[in-house]
């Protein structure tokens, strides 16, 4: 069988530091060759995103043809947007054996670990609610409106933590960074990531010639 990347997800309410943690991650930790995945959503762009790099943004008319053509690993409709992930790009980077980090909410979370039932999920989390609330207010991405919109929601996508199988409090930048490699590695080193990596390997040293 051929060695298929894993699918490790990260997901977190907003003004969790999220996107700033998988950026700095993805740099910092450039050896573990870790692959993102880049959503379509329908949102409006913010200053400083770029269309293809941080997202696709398309018009909804476009995401539900999408829907229809089968285009989505999954999507989820979040705070009144359509966000998803492509199959193909995920499928051609899985197919290569590397592995991937997807960047999504507890809806789509759930879609992928019935797909994928070895797929890896973390849950960050705010050291606080004021910390969550500053964050939120210092990003001035969203208007007012949105900010309290995404506290109240705040609650709502915490009390999804228990659907994971990692939980990560990101008080402390470096130290959320290194918790996260923690994860991804053990998970490489578990007997069955290790023992399809190294089939030959074991198939020999267990040959009696
Ligand atoms: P934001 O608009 O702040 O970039 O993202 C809002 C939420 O949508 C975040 O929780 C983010 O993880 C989630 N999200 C981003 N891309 C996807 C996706 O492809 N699928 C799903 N289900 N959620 C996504």
């Amino acid at each position: 069988m051929k060695n298929v990347g894993r699918i490790f997800i990260l997901s977190a309410p907003s003004g969790t530091g999220k996107s700033s943690l998988i950026k700095s991650f993805l740099k910092k930790e450039q050896f573990l060759e870790v692959k993102m995945s880049i959503s379509y959503t329908t949102r409006l762009i913010r200053p400083g995103e770029r269309h293809g790099i941080d997202y696709y943004f398309i018009s909804k008319k476009k995401f539900k043809l999408m829907i229809k053509k089968k285009k989505f690993l999954e999507y989820a409709k979040v705070f009144n947007n359509y966000y998803g992930t492509p199959l193909i790009h995920t499928q051609s980077i899985l197919f290569k054996g590397q592995d991937i980090l997807l960047d999504i909410d507890w809806q789509g979370a759930r879609q992928i670990k019935k797909i994928f039932l070895n797929a890896k999920s973390i849950f960050l989390l705010p050291p606080s609610k004021d910390e969550l609330f500053n964050r939120l207010k210092k990003r001035n991405q969203d208007d007012q409106e949105v900010i309290f919109h995404r506290m109240k929601k705040f609650i709502k996508e915490t009390s999804h933590y228990l659907e994971y199988d990692y939980l990560i409090i990101n008080d402390n930048f470096n130290d959320a960074i290194s918790h996260l490699k923690t994860i991804i590695c053990s998970y490489r080193l578990s007997t069955s990531y290790q023992s399809m990596k190294y089939k030959k390997l074991i198939q020999n040293l267990l040959c009696r010639d």
